[in-house]
């Protein structure tokens, strides 16, 4: 590894602040250029906000079914203003940690909006509107991505139509919410919203929910959420958001029937888009498609020396991801070869109960011609579960046929999100589902639903009947 190499990070997500740290670690001269707040989209406006609001919405509905495990509460209610304030305080205090790694590593933050005026030079415009130069040997760019706004009419110029972030922040709970797109954040939203007691509804244009997930999976998450009265049209192309009595009224077509929703406010959650536009990418020749830069699988960019990682390669689009992919960058830039290994990378959804995927589903299973076996356990006969009192649910298995190899985990239920680790571990590790079953999980814990699946899979579960597939 070559030290003293001067290296500029674009970008202090969870992709740059990494990279940053990860580069000074192995004896880099690191600057952070930063245009807002260090933790980027991730701990600003993203994953650490929505799940503050989500956790909070979650001890509510749990508040409300209190008297099922013998608990009587005699008058509940919430404060919108704390859980704002919380949600503030989490932020800030995850946002001065890093601010501190970064210090503890000497990392130089800069904060001012950068731009490429050569391949290895940058101009920075400082808080103050003067600019400066700058230049380094490597540059990782992980500019993040913002929300992408549809050109549906009447989108833009309607005051009740929020982006992610405006949906962060409401002045109060809407009585009725509607929410354009069933993705992640579209699922995150609702479930959060409905627990506090808005009617919402979901329009969503593709067949399903969350299409990259497991679709046996989806279909139980969504007919739970359903249960608990969120309204879900598949086939629901919105057309136009137009402004009513109630704030908005979206017009769609739900699988050729025009139909309109009244809403206090509309969530739009179609999907995100790279922030390179304001980069100049052109003025280094670091090619791009849409926005998204064009890496190699060791992060690299077209030209030599500069890397990109994280959303701004419009890739995975998940912080963990861009983290990792910031550590290869950064390794990389210091003289390694580390090649990014996206196999690994689990997909969480923290709806109610939570969604956790890793490797290939059945569906890609059947797609990629695979000759598979699956394993599944359902949590109605997991004891921890039923414990907690929170049996739906399921976890599944997909194993090579031949070799019995994992190559997908899929985890519907509670601590979904936790558990998924064991299954990125599996896969990262290839090991078999008779590698799952060897290692011993504590009793009584959710976990041992994963080692029953590994076993239905090979015909040899104990607490369910085994049925060859
Ligand atoms: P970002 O976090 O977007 O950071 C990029 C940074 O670069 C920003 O701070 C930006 O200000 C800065 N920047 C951009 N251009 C410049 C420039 N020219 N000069 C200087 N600075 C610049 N992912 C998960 O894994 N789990 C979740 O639960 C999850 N929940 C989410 C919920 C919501 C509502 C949203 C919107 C996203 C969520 N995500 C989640 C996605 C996750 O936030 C992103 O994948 C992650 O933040 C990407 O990290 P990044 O470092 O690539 O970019
Ligand atoms: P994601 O990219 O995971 O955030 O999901 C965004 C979702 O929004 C996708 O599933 C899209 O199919 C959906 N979507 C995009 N445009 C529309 C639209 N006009 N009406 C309804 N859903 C949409």
């Amino acid at each position: 590894m070559s030290k003293g190499k001067r290296i500029i990070v674009i970008g202090g997500g969870p992709g740059g602040y990494t990279a940053a740290i990860r580069a000074a670690q192995l004896g880099a001269e690191v600057t952070l250029i930063e245009r807002e707040t260090l933790g980027g989209t991730c701990l600003n406006v993203g994953c650490i906000p929505t799940k503050v609001l989500l956790h909070s919405a979650e001890a509510l509905a749990e508040a409300r079914e209190a008297y099922r495990i013998g608990l009587k509460i005699h008058s509940l209610a919430f404060d919108w203003d704390v859980i704002q304030k919380r949600k503030e305080t989490v932020r800030s205090q995850l946002v001065k940690g890093v601010e501190g790694l970064c210090r503890a590593n000497q990392v130089k933050v800069i904060h001012a909006d950068a731009r490429f005026t050569g391949s290895k030079e940058l101009t920075m415009r400082l808080p103050d509107g003067t600019e400066e130069k700058a230049a380094a040997d490597k540059i990782i760019i992980a500019a993040g991505s913002q929300p992408a706004i549809p050109p549906i009419p009447g989108v833009r110029e309607n005051p009740c139509c929020v982006d992610s972030t405006g949906a962060l922040s409401l002045a109060s709970v809407p009585e009725t919410l509607t929410v354009i797109g069933g993705g992640v954040i579209g699922v995150e939203f609702a479930t959060a919203y409905s627990r506090f007691g808005s009617k919402v509804t979901i329009l969503e244009a593709m067949p399903g929910l969350l299409p990259m997930m497991d679709g046996e999976l989806t279909s139980i998450l969504r007919g739970r959420m359903e249960r608990d009265g969120i309204e879900i049209l598949t086939g629901a192309r919105v057309q136009m958001v137009e402004s009513s009595s109630a704030g908005a009224m979206v017009r769609a077509d739900c699988g050729g029937t025009a139909r309109s929703f009244q809403a206090e406010k509309v969530l739009v959650a179609v999907g995100r888009r790279p922030r390179t536009e304001f980069l100049n990418l052109a003025a280094a020749g670091i090619a791009a498609e849409k926005g998204m830069i064009t890496v190699n699988d060791c992060m690299a960019t077209n030209v030599e020396g500069v890397y990109a990682i994280g959303d701004c390669t419009g890739k995975v689009m998940l912080a963990h991801g861009a983290s990792a992919q910031g550590e290869a960058a950064a390794e990389n830039a210091m003289g390694g070869r580390q090649v990014f290994d996206p196999r690994t990378i689990p997909s969480c959804v923290y709806g109610s109960p939570e969604f956790a995927g890793v490797g290939l589903t059945e569906e890609k299973a059947k797609e990629d011609g695979i000759d598979y076996k699956v394993g599944t356990f359902p949590l109605s006969a997991n004891g921890k579960a039923l414990i907690m009192g929170e049996q739906e649910g399921l976890v599944k298995i997909i194993a090579g046929r031949k070799h019995s190899e994992i190559l997908g985990v899929h985890i519907l239920g509670c601590r979904a999100t936790d558990l998924i680790g064991e299954g990125a571990l599996a896969i990262g590790l290839e090991a078999t589902t008779e590698e799952i079953i060897a290692a011993i999980h504590a009793h009584p814990t959710v976990s041992e639903a994963l080692r029953e699946a590994a076993m239905a899979a090979e015909n040899r579960a104990i607490h369910i009947p085994n049925k060859k597939r």
